[in-house]
Parts: structure tokens; C-alpha cells; sequence
């Protein structure tokens, strides 16, 4: 707002002053000679024409003011207005005379259109950098450039003095120009993505900097020096033109058209080339322009006459084409730029509104009493206002935009908060992941989330809950990461969304795991400084691209889900095993106890099953531990799966899981039995060389039917007569259900 009012205000100044000078405009050449003014030449039909001025008079007085040189002149033209009577006192052929001329040719707009124009197109460049917001280091330079090239054009120019201010101008111009050549440069030098050659040697960057605002500040210094009559400076301001047109200009044009050609023949994605091709392509006129300036030492001078038209037109083919890169190839977030555009369009409107009521209602009360001098206090106070509303307006604005203009969003945050709010009321962990994996999976329209945690104690991250289904995920999903992973530890530092493909270049290995899984998306689960988890987001539905916002709030989430995770984690670990997410022994072995006597004192069934995997020990030897952990936890899951929700599993041992059956008969246990066996026995993994493997399990069991007047057994037996009938299991061959007799 506040750069938009200093633009608007020195564009206004120069149009006020461009229309000053039409006015002062004569329509003669003049020369300083022998004391006075010479008239080289009169144009036809001007002011000077009309008056009766002729070629060869001398000019004496202006409104009896005696004038000697140009500079006089200037000062004494500065006074005139349009069509307003000038008394002019001069000599021909040694004659006294007495004119009188009405200066002022009418303002020719188009070429000030046309700077009006660039100024607005750069303007508009400048705030397009500002909405997309800070982090972008794009965004940073475009506004930057647009805005010191919106200033530049926007600067008046004074053909009639006063000298200070002609000399002001050539500092700015020097000082921006420098300013605009690093930036440009820069900018040039990040689209699409930071050019790999700058990220390898960054001191050509500072070395940029330094050198094109250092020749700024050298050129304002000579000529600011040059001004104040200095002669021992050893620059002459007419060098540095030279040098700018000669030198800079062409190091300038070569260097952005070998960045952006660069980057729009080489760079990997289609999209990345068509954005860098279209700024290239946008440059081009200004390039060209200042190769010609270079090339042929009396361009700029032939092309005078056109020059504001041609420059405004050669400057406009930029912002248009950066234009074009947004809405056609997503240069920028557009979406975003629109949001915010609208929250401080909206927020200006209703701060500048509440100011003017209450500065009015104010003024009225104060007039009202009588109390006129209160007006400073008012105007101070209503500021004050002001500042304490910024924050709530801006609050309110936005949440308001979002509503009204982007409703799908805000529904997205709602149910975010909502899911957020609701985790710890599911209990568990596998509970919340599965509902988070499933509601983020139908929030975001993403083909598949899958969620990795780290159980405390461990080094590996092992899938928690996954919207990819049982069958796929044995071929591809992975079964844990350990968490040293170059690529685990680069999310970990960023601590917010990774996209596969930035992931991919710190850690290929990785990257392709994740690949083939089908994740597009790494977004970090951070418990203070640590990685707790990981969520392996799949392609969106539709293809597209995840907007910033979308990222944002996702981001936003992970911190909620985190905080939730890590109270239910620490709860859990103290419980559940952590490689298998089962029960302990302990808590198991406690568990049977209970149903031993909630079965005698009703009299009900109960049935216990003990299970050990067949041969385990070569999956080991075979494949390695790792590969036999994995084992295991699919294992785990599978059992679990087959059981109902009253059932109970715990991993009593390495391989051996005990089962508890409640209200359940033995045959009816066998059946289940068998229908694990099954399941387990059919399972196959993919280990690193891309071999499958599997083995059976052998499964004892043992149940009761306890009467009020039966002792009820100890849990130790139990478990002691099911691992009796497992043995007999083995010793029958293994993949087989044995009873206790
Ligand atoms: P079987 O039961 O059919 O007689 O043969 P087995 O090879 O399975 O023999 P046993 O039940 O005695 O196997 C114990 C092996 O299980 C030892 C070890 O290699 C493996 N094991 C136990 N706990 C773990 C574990 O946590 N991870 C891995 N990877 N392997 C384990
Ligand atoms: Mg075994
Ligand atoms: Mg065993």
C-alpha cells in the first residue's frame, strides 16, 4: 500500500510535469551566443512561429528578466504556463523588439499512456512477488526488480531544470540501474528452480551484487561530485554512460539470455523449460535493444526522437510474458496470489472505512462541544485504532475470503481441525492411524496414505496403518526404514512437506522405494526435535500439483497428529511390543489370568492357542534379520486380522504368539486356528534381491469349560498344555493345528 502510493504519487508527479513542460514547450532551438540566446530554428505553426520569432534573433529578456545561456533560459521557462501571455525583449539585425508569445503545444499522451502503462504492468509484477509471500525466493526478486523498474519509469523527468533535480535523476537512474542489473540477473539465474551451476559457486551471486550496486553507488558519487565542481575526481560521468551503454548493458542482455536460454533448452520437466522460454522470450526486446545501443554507438541517439514509445513497449513484452508464465505454465501460485490480493484488498477497503468513520463521527462530538483543537489527538487515536484492528480485521478478512470465494478450502481446514480434535478420542494408536490414513486419503483426493512411526526404543520406522490394500502391498509397500536414511533425516531437517522428487535428489535409493510405492509426498511427523513418523502421501486423484496452501495445512496437521501420537505412543510402548505392535508377554500372560476368572465365575468357554512359525530360523539365515522382521510383522498382521475384536493376541516369544479365545470352545478355536494357518501359510515377501519367501506355522491349542466347582487353572497351565499340543504339531511335520488331548 504504502510502495503503491510512492509510485502512484511519482507517476502522477510525472504526468503533472510532463504537462508543465508541454506548456512551456516554445518550439525553438536555442543557442547561448555572444551574450545572449540565438534562435537556430522555429518550428512552423509554434508558439514561437505565431509570436513572430525568426531564426537568428537573439533573445535579450524574458519578462524583463535578462538571459544569458540555457541554463537562464530553463529557470525562467519553468515559470510558464500554458497559453499564458510570456513579454520576450530581443534583437534582429541590431532592431530592439517587443513580442509577446503564448507558449504550450498540447501534451502528446501516447507515449505518457504508454509509461503509465509500464509503470502499472511492473507495479503489478512487483505486488504478484509480494502476494506469493516471502518464502519464495523468486517472489522475493521479482518484487524487487518490478518494483525498482516500476520506480525508474515512474521518476519525472526535468528537461527544464532545475539543474539539482537533473542531477538527482542521473543518481537514481545509476542507483536503480545497478540495483535491477543484480536483480535480474538473479532472478534469471532461479527460474524455474535455482540453476545448479549458481548453487555450486554462490560467491558469483555476491560477486554480481557487489559489483552492479557497487558501479551504482561509483557513478552517483561522480556525479554528485561533478555537481558540487569537483575536479580531482578522477571519473567523468560522461565515462560511466559510456560504460553503461557499452560495457553493462551488453555483460547484462548476454547474461540473462544465457541463463533463461540455458535453463529452456536443459531443464528436466516440460513446464520448467516453457517458464524459463517465456521469461527468455519477454527479455528478448530489451536485450536486443541494448545490444543494438552497444553495437552501434548512434542507437540511442537515432531512435530518440521514438525513444519513450519504444523503450515503454521493449520494457512491457516482460511483464506480459511473466503474466503469460503464470497463467499458462504456474510460474507462480496463482491461486494464491488471488487469495491474498483479495484479503488486503479487502482489508484496505475496510480499515481506510473504519478510519473515516470514526475520524468523522469524532470530529462531529468535538465540534459538538466546541473542543476544535481535539483533532490531533483524534487523528492520533484513530491510528492507534487502526493498529489494534489490524490483526483481527485481518483475521476475519481472511477467514471470509476463504469462505465466500473458496469454500472448498475452508471445508478442507474445517475437517482437518475436526479430524485433529477427534484422534485421541480413538484410542489407540492403530485405531488413529487408520482413521487418519483413511480421512486424509478422502480429504486430500489422493490415491493412497500410508503412515510410518517409530516405536519408541526402536531405530525403524514400521508402517502403522495404510489405505493401500493387502494384496498390493505385499508386492510393493515397504515394510520398515531404518531411520538413518540420508533421505529420512533430510525430511526430518525441513520439517515440513517433501515432495518425492526433492526427496529423490538427497537420497535416490529411497526416492525410488517410494516411487514404486506410488508416494508423490513425505510429509514429517516432528516430536520436538524428533522424527517420529513419517505419512507417504500417494498422487492426487486429479493428477495435479499440491497447492502451497494445501501443503500448508497439511503441515499444520502433522504438528496436531504428532502431539496426539506421541502421548498415545508412550502410553502404548509400556504395552504393546514394538516390533509387531502386539501385546507384550506380560500384558498377555495378565490378560489370560483376567479371562481365566471372568470364564469360571459365568461359566463359560475359553480357549487358548499357541503359535510358532516353522523353520524360522532360515527365513534369518537366508534373508537376513531384517527381512525376518518384516516376516514377522506381517505375520502379526494377518493373525491379527482373522481374529474378532473380543479375541486377544501377544507375542510371547520370538516367533510364538499366544491367542486367547473367549467364550469360545475348542473346535470352534480349531477352526479359527486353521483359518490363521492358511493365512500364514500363504503369505510371501519380497526381500532386496526381489526373491519371495514365506514359510507355515504350526498352532497348539488348548480350551476349557470351567463348572463353578472346578478349580480354575493357573494361566501357566494353560499356556504349558498349549504348548504341548504345539510340539505335537511339530513333531507331526509342521503347517498343521494340533489339540491338547
Ligand atoms: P521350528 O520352530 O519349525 O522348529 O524351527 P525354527 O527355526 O522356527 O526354530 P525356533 O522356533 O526355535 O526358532 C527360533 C528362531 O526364530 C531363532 C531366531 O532366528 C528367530 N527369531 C526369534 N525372534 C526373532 C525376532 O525378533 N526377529 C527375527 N528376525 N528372528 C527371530
Ligand atoms: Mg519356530
Ligand atoms: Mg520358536
Amino acid at each position: 500500500m504504502v510502495l503503491g502510493s510512492l509510485v502512484a504519487s511519482l507517476m502522477s508527479w510525472k504526468v503533472a510535469e510532463e504537462y508543465l513542460e508541454a506548456g512551456r514547450k516554445a518550439g525553438f532551438f536555442i543557442k547561448a551566443e555572444n551574450g545572449g540566446l540565438r534562435l537556430v530554428s522555429v518550428e512552423p505553426g509554434s508558439p514561437a512561429d505565431r509570436a513572430g520569432l525568426r531564426a537568428g534573433d537573439f533573445i535579450r529578456n524574458i519578462q524583463g528578466v535578462p538571459v544569458h545561456n540555457g541554463v537562464e533560459y530553463d529557470e525562467v521557462a519553468r515559470t510558464f504556463r500554458m497559453a499564458q501571455p510570456v513579454k520576450l525583449d530581443l534583437t534582429r539585425d541590431g532592431v530592439f523588439l517587443h513580442l509577446e508569445m503564448r507558449p504550450g503545444v498540447p501534451l502528446n499522451w501516447f507515449p505518457v499512456f504508454l509509461v503509465f502503462l509500464t509503470v502499472l504492468a511492473y507495479f503489478l509484477l512487483g505486488v504478484v512477488g509480494l502476494l506469493q509471500g516471502p518464502e519464495d525466493i523468486r517472489a522475493r526478486l521479482l518484487f524487487g526488480f518490478s518494483l525498482a523498474v516500476a520506480v525508474e519509469m515512474a521518476i519525472p523527468e526535468f528537461n527544464y531544470g532545475p539543474p539539482g533535480a537533473q542531477i538527482l535523476t542521473g543518481i537514481l537512474f545509476f542507483l536503480i540501474s545497478g540495483l535491477e542489473m543484480a536483480l535480474e540477473l538473479h532472478l534469471a539465474a532461479v527460474i524455474p528452480k535455482t540453476n545448479s551451476w549458481i548453487r555450486r559457486y554462490p560467491w558469483v551471486l555476491r560477486f554480481l551484487y557487489i559489483s552492479a550496486i557497487g558501479f551504482g553507488l561509483l557513478a552517483a558519487v561522480t556525479l554528485g561530485l561533478e555537481a558540487l565542481g569537483v575536479s580531482w575526481w578522477p571519473i567523468r560521468s560522461s565515462v560511466l554512460y559510456t560504460g553503461m551503454d557499452l560495457v553493462l548493458f551488453p555483460i547484462w542482455a548476454l547474461g540473462l539470455v544465457l541463463l533463461l536460454g540455458y535453463q529452456t533448452i536443459r531443464y528436466p520437466t516440460a513446464q520448467g523449460r516453457h517458464q524459463a522460454g517465456l521469461v527468455l522470450v519477454g527479455m528478448f526486446p530489451w536485450t536486443i535493444y541494448a545490444l543494438a545501443g552497444s553495437i552501434y554507438p548512434g542507437f540511442y541517439q537515432a531512435i530518440s526522437s521514438y525513444n519513450d514509445v519504444a523503450l515503454s513497449l521493449i520494457l512491457l513484452s516482460y511483464p506480459v510474458a511473466v503474466f503469460f508464465a503464470i497463467f499458462k505454465f504456474q510460474l507462480f501460485d496463482l491461486e494464491r496470489i488471488v487469495r491474498r490480493g483479495l484479503v488486503y484488498f479487502t482489508m484496505t477497503f475496510v480499515l481506510v472505512g473504519i478510519f473515516l468513520l470514526v475520524f468523522n463521527i469524532g470530529a462531529w462530538i468535538l465540534s459538538g462541544i466546541g473542543f476544535e483543537k481535539g483533532r490531533l489527538w483524534l487523528t492520533s487515536g484513530s491510528m492507534l485504532l487502526l493498529g489494534m484492528l489490524f490483526s483481527p480485521v485481518h483475521t476475519l478478512v481472511q477467514r471470509a475470503v476463504e469462505r465466500r470465494f473458496f469454500p472448498e478450502r475452508s471445508a478442507l481446514r474445517r475437517h482437518l481441525i475436526d479430524l485433529a480434535g477427534e484422534l485421541p478420542s480413538f484410542g489407540d494408536l492403530p485405531a488413529m492411524g487408520h482413521a487418519l490414513v483413511h480421512q486424509l486419503k478422502d480429504i486430500f483426493e489422493v490415491e493412497s496414505v500410508s503412515l510410518m512411526i517409530k516405536r519408541p526404543g526402536t531405530s525403524v520406522f514400521s508402517p502403522l496403518a495404510s489405505t493401500i490394500d493387502e494384496g498390493r502391498q505385499s508386492e510393493s509397500s515397504i515394510q520398515i526404514l531404518p531411520e538413518d536414511l540420508p533421505g529420512l533425516n533430510f525430511v526430518g531437517s525441513l520439517r515440513r512437506p517433501v515432495l518425492l522428487r526433492q526427496l529423490k535428489k538427497r537420497d535416490g535409493k529411497l526416492g525410488r522405494a517410494l516411487a514404486d510405492m506410488g508416494v508423490n509426498l513425505v510429509l514429517p511427523l516432528m516430536q520436538k526435535e524428533e522424527l517420529i513418523g513419517v505419512f507417504l502421501i500417494g498422487e492426487r486423484a486429479s493428477g495435479g500439483r499440491y497447492p502451497a496452501e494445501e501443503l500448508e495445512l497439511l503441515n499444520l496437521l502433522s504438528h496436531h497428529v504428532a502431539t496426539s501420537f506421541e502421548n498415545a505412543r508412550l502410553f502404548e510402548s509400556a504395552t504393546y511390543e514394538s516390533l509387531t505392535g502386539l501385546l507384550r508377554r506380560e500384558a498377555i500372560i495378565a490378560l489370560l489370568q483376567q479371562e481365566i476368572k471372568r470364564a469360571h465365575r459365568y461359566e463359560r468357554p475359553l480357549s487358548v492357542a499357541m503359535a510358532d512359525l516353522d523353520r524360522f530360523k532360515e527365513i534369518n539365515d537366508s534373508y537376513g534379520h531384517l527381512s525376518g522382521d518384516a516376516f514377522l510383522r506381517r505375520v502379526s498382521m494377518v493373525m491379527r486380522s482373522c481374529l474378532r475384536a473380543t479375541d486377544a493376541i501377544g507375542r510371547y516369544g520370538g516367533e510364538e504368539f499366544l491367542l486367547i479365545f473367549p467364550e469360545t470352545r475348542i473346535e470352534e478355536a480349531e477352526l479359527v486356528a486353521e483359518k490363521i494357518r492358511k493365512a500364514v501359510g500363504g503369505l510371501r515377501l519380497k526381500e532386496r534381491q526381489g526373491n519371495y519367501f514365506g514359510t507355515t506355522i504350526s498352532i497348539g491349542l488348548a480350551g476349557f469349560e470351567l463348572g463353578a466347582e472346578n478349580r480354575p487353572p493357573e494361566a501357566e497351565e494353560m499356556i504349558r498344555l498349549a504348548d504341548e499340543a504345539l510340539y505335537m504339531a511339530k513333531a507331526a511335520g509342521r503347517d498343521c493345528v494340533r489339540r491338547s488331548p
